[in-house]
């Protein structure tokens, strides 16, 4: 098969570390007798550097012609950085929020997994976190709250701030269906978080979520509210497949969700809009304190790979190959700085890009 990959490195490790999900996608390439077209693209800070800009029409129209996204992170340190004294809507991370409207990439994807070579580095008791977890959570990141209608006024000689909660059926359908169509490819158990015992939206949501769930027989589905979901978040991870939620209760548990992992590095995500079509990249920024020095852990950046090829390509094996060689680096003792433990081997960035790509 043939792809079209856009990849926007951008700033800070975000070079490093594609240079190093690209390694691994060539090795994929090779033994699978794939070719793999990679397109690069500004975004971001040097963006900015290049075009005065931090998202072109140029970077766009290539995106959208392209079969998917590869992006490493954008942005530079926020105090130190002369990108931060321009206005907010020339700053790197405008091109963000820019790209994910242009594509129209509604759907946020995030895996949190504990790996057990890594679950000395979960915070949660060990008798739970010894079970490990494997869950994703889709948060819907076009629509709710962030997006709807605000305002501050003064009534009656008080500042009044206003903000507005809405949720058409068509927005939470197609994130129904997305997160449907992903747990067919998992263990084939949706959670749908909401808050139906106070909020109108949720009511709609909850409603339409499970007229959705009809088409999908094999997946079991259950409603969760979103207090409930917080606090189980913490007591039991392992009981989550396929969570889906609303872009603010999704915004929280998803950070939550990725602090009980414990490593950053590990974190991969995915933002998809309606076809098969998504911008994948680490959850983790930019790291201009570790930037340049090769001490990055490429590992998230490479999951994210590994998400495009399932989610994007339907390259189901390739994908298990790659998440498998990501468990034999672990499992065989290498660990980048971030990850570090006692009694095993620590690697640089590039060191562990050769090392899972041999593993692939
Ligand atoms: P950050 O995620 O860049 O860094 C937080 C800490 O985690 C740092 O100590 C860093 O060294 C470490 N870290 C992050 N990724 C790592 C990796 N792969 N390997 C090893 N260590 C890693 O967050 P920040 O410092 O708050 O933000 C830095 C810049 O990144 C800012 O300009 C911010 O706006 C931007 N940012 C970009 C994105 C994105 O591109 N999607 C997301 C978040 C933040």
């Amino acid at each position: 098969m043939t792809k079209n990959i856009a990849v926007i490195k951008g700033d800070g490790i975000g070079p490093e570390i594609i240079t190093e999900a690209m390694k691994v996608l060539d090795a994929v390439a090779k033994k699978y007798g794939h070719t793999f077209n990679y397109t690069q693209l500004l975004m971001g800070g040097c963006s900015i550097d290049a075009n005065g800009e931090p998202l072109t029409k140029e970077t766009i129209d290539a995106c959208k012609a392209s079969d998917a996204v590869l992006m490493g992170s954008i942005g530079g340190d926020t105090t130190t950085s002369p990108w931060y004294k321009l206005p907010p809507n020339l700053r790197p991370e405008a091109g963000l929020l820019g790209i994910r409207k242009a594509l129209g990439l509604f759907a946020n994807l995030r895996p949190c997994v504990l790996y057990p070579q890594l679950s000395g580095a979960c915070p949660l008791k060990k008798e739970i976190s010894d079970r490990g977890f494997d869950m994703l959570i889709m948060r819907e990141l076009t629509g709710g709250l962030y997006f709807g209608e605000k305002k501050t006024e003064t009534v009656d000689g008080m500042q009044v701030a206003v903000d507005t909660l809405v949720y058409s059926e068509s927005e939470i359908r197609r994130i129904a269906i997305k997160a449907f169509d992903v747990a067919m490819k998992r263990r084939k158990k949706v959670t749908s978080v909401d808050k139906a015992n106070v909020l109108e939206s949720s009511r709609l949501w909850r409603k339409v979520i499970t007229e959705v769930a009809k088409d999908y027989p094999e997946v079991t589905l259950e409603h969760m509210l979103v207090d409930n979901s917080a606090m189980q978040l913490v007591r039991d991870p392992a009981q989550f497949d396929v969570m889906v939620t609303e872009n603010m209760f999704g915004d929280i548990l998803s950070d939550e969700a990725s602090m009980i992992t414990g490593s950053i590095g590990m974190l991969a995500s995915a933002s998809m809009n309606e076809t098969k079509f998504g911008l994948y990249e680490p959850s983790g920024g930019s790291a201009p304190d570790i930037a340049g020095q090769n001490k990055a852990n490429p590992i998230a950046t490479i999951l994210s790979a590994a998400m495009m090829l399932r989610y994007s390509f339907d390259m189901i094996d390739e994908a298990d190959a790659v998440e498998a060689a990501v468990s034999k680096a672990l499992n065989d003792g290498y660990r980048t700085g971030d990850i570090m433990s006692e009694g095993m081997t620590k690697v640089s960035c590039s060191e562990m890009g050769d090392i899972i790509a041999k593993a692939v």
